[in-house]
């Protein structure tokens, strides 16, 4: 039978899915396929109880910054803004969304991998409260656009502890050679954060890791949290720094595989863990407790939503049967670069046991462009609607244009009903950022 990634989830009379009580057959019928659905219900319930789990085991504050570019839909973000959130952007285009959902620039916490002066500049103008420096090449950059605007910029370094990171290579940032950070162990982390300290427009308020994404241990987190703590009592020890802010990032995972169902995170045992290891170091080197930021994406918006799909064609091959679908991987990017497996069922046979072995492909014109491969799922007809589980984080965000297909809708599901929160895109949308020259009309065609 179908495994349903969460509560949320039930079966009508008719056999059909629904979500939070909607039919997910009828919304199909209703705005087209393929659409976004997302749940409000979800989304606050995670942001809670990560928010819940966190206040009762670390004594010290915490804020919990969304990592926006899992799904920047200006809807969730400012859900999760009302729930008290602050937010965690990457780039200046995703501080934007940021900023156009309504987050105080105080709430922004702004990490980035390879930024120039006037990168940090609109930063500082926008009025960010924390950036998060990668390098000492970012940090001298940043003194200078600081200094250009006679701002004082409040800074974390990032630094890389170089531990083992369970989860795909392409997803792990915390590993030694990663492109993120500054390396603690050789001591250049020490030394930045000394040059940052000797800075005219600098303000170095704490340090600031990410160890990498779709991480279903809490040990990783915890040995994160011990390199720094110990580096906050290093900094204490032999600079007299005494920190403000210790951010441990995001990469909190969620199961996708059915494996993965049996050992999910445990986010309770996990912030347990992680502020005994924090309050632990700080409290035995007799240090004030930090405001202890993290910047969950994929654990607040996972599974809030889904993507619906339209099954059109059917082929019997000699390997097997292939169902096509109106959605691809351009929907499912995850797939492809990191093998990602997401679940699905065909909706309108929630009710159904599996009866068949099934290859679900998209559209495109390229081999891999499939989406699962060699599901046992009920008999699937075309017209079926597949519902794709727990596509919140980095689908929506990290779309492919392949063949010029146009990003769908989404809707959001709450006690309100059905809301657009985000338009089809047209075929005029694909049109518009381009012009052909007058001059290429000039003639005749031959
Ligand atoms: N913080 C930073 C700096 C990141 O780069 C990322 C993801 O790449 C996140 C937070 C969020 O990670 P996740 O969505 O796995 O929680």
């Amino acid at each position: 039978m179908v495994l349903l990634p969460h509560e949320g989830f039930t079966v009508n009379r008719e056999g059909h899915l629904e979500l939070d009580g909607f039919d997910l057959v009828e919304l199909a019928e209703r705005f087209g396929t393929p659409v976004y659905v997302a749940s409000e219900r979800r989304l606050k319930a995670n942001f809670r109880r990560l928010r819940e789990a966190f206040r009762k085991a670390y004594p010290g504050e915490t804020v919990i910054a969304y990592a926006v570019k899992a799904n920047y839909t200006l809807a969730i973000i400012r859900l999760l803004l009302l729930e008290g959130a602050w937010m965690e952007t990457f780039s200046g285009p995703e501080l934007f969304m940021a900023l156009a959902a309504g987050t105080p620039p105080e709430r922004i916490v702004l990490t980035g991998g390879s930024r120039l002066e006037k990168d940090f500049r609109e930063a500082l103008e926008a009025g960010v409260g924390l950036i998060v420096v990668d390098s000492p090449s970012e940090l001298a950059r940043l003194n200078r656009a600081a200094g250009s605007l006679k701002v004082k910029a409040s800074i974390l370094l990032r630094v890389n502890p170089a531990i083992q990171v369970p989860t795909h290579p392409a997803i792990a940032t915390g590993v030694a050679g990663s492109k993120f950070g500054v390396d603690l162990a050789s001591g250049a982390a020490f030394q930045a954060f000394k040059e940052a300290l000797n800075m005219d427009w600098v303000n170095p308020v704490g340090v600031h890791t990410h160890i990498g994404s779709r991480i279903l241990k809490a040990e990783p987190f915890v040995e994160a949290a011990q390199r720094l703590a110990d580096f906050l009592v290093e900094l204490n020890r032999e600079l007299g720094f005494e920190a403000s802010y210790l951010d441990l990032g995001g990469g909190f995972g969620i199961p996708y595989h059915p494996e993965e169902f049996s050992c999910p995170l445990n986010l309770e045992e996990l912030a347990g863990k992680v502020s005994q290891a924090i309050v632990g170091k700080l409290e035995g080197a007799g240090l004030r407790l930090p405001t202890l930021i993290l910047e969950p994406g994929r654990s607040l918006v996972g599974d809030v939503e889904i993507l619906l799909a339209r099954v059109g064609n059917v082929k019997e091959t000699p390997q097997g049967k292939i169902a096509f679908l109106d959605a691809s991987t351009n929907h499912l990017l995850p797939v492809l670069y990191t093998g990602q497996y997401f679940e699905l069922w065909p909706a309108n046979k929630a009710d159904k046991p599996p009866e068949e072995t099934v290859t679900f492909a998209g559209p495109l014109c390229f081999t891999g462009d499939v989406i699962a491969v060699n599901r046992r799922v009920p008999k699937i007809e075309p017209d079926d609607v597949i519902v794709v589980f727990s596509v919140g984080a980095y689908c929506k965000s990290v779309y492919s244009f392949h063949n010029a297909q146009p990003r769908p809708p989404s809707l959001l599901l709450s006690e309100h009903g059905v809301e657009i929160v985000q338009r089809a895109e047209t075929l005029g949308d694909l049109a518009a950022r381009d012009r052909i020259p007058p001059r290429l009309y000039r003639g005749e065609t031959p």
